[in-house]
């Protein structure tokens, strides 16, 4: 993604009622953040948040929570939810690099991740950085519900192919996947699109699905 700094976005996001930044974590704190008990759904590298922003505003008995790195993206899906009638109770962001994940959640407090059209780092040395590799799952391993799944959609197939081949040696089952989710009846029920996956399948682009648990 090209970033362009927006000026005042740390500031409004430090502000923002519904944003949490990495240097405040929660762990262990989130049924307190939003004051019930629901399940707690997340997904990372939300981008301009869309998708979770749709879910949250179908599913008010589930709290979701989107991670994004930079402000300057942020700072575009909390525009979205200003505009909004009122705030959705059951989000909120936060601004964080992925890979201290661990110190936002405490363990088994997250019934579900959502990663959606993650950075394919394709060099080979930054394979660890790919939000599916070995060393992610081994992350979300501790963060998830035993019960709990990972859920990936991308258009792109060598990410893909990669994500598939890192679920066994991480220890993960392989629940559930399609390299054609627009086309596949069971898995493209109640889909909700992400802004990249509108800007791709747009372009003729099949979109890939997998579904991991323990
Ligand atoms: N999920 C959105 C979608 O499908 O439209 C955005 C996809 S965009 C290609 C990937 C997003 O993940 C970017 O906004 C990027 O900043 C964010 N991201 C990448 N690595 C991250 C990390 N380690 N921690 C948090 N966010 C990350």
């Amino acid at each position: 993604m090209r970033l362009r700094n927006v000026p005042g976005s740390r500031e409004a996001i430090a502000e923002h009622p519904l944003c949490i930044l990495e240097e405040n974590p929660q762990a262990g704190n989130w049924h307190t953040v939003f004051g019930n008990n629901h399940p707690i759904h997340i997904e990372v590298g939300m981008g301009k948040g869309q998708f979770i922003t749709t879910l949250a505003q179908q599913n008010p008995e589930i709290n979701y929570i989107g991670i994004e790195k930079y402000s300057s993206v942020l700072i575009r899906a909390l525009e979205k939810t200003d505009a909004l009638e009122t705030l959705p109770e059951n989000l909120r962001f936060v601004r964080m690099d992925a890979e201290n994940i661990c110190n936002m959640f405490a363990e088994h407090e997250v019934d579900r991740i959502y990663l959606n059209f993650s950075d394919p780092w394709p060099k080979d040395r930054h394979a660890k950085r790919r939000l599916t590799s070995t060393t992610y799952l081994g992350r979300y391993d501790k963060i998830l519900k035993p019960e709990g799944h990972v859920e990936f959609k991308t258009d792109n197939k060598d990410l893909f192919q990669f994500s598939l081949e890192q679920v066994e040696p991480a220890g993960w089952h392989l629940d559930a996947f399609t390299w054609d989710l627009h086309h596949d009846e069971t898995l493209n029920q109640g889909n909700v699109m992400t802004e990249y996956e509108q800007k791709f399948s747009s372009m003729g682009n099949p979109i890939c699905k997998l579904i991991v648990s323990r």
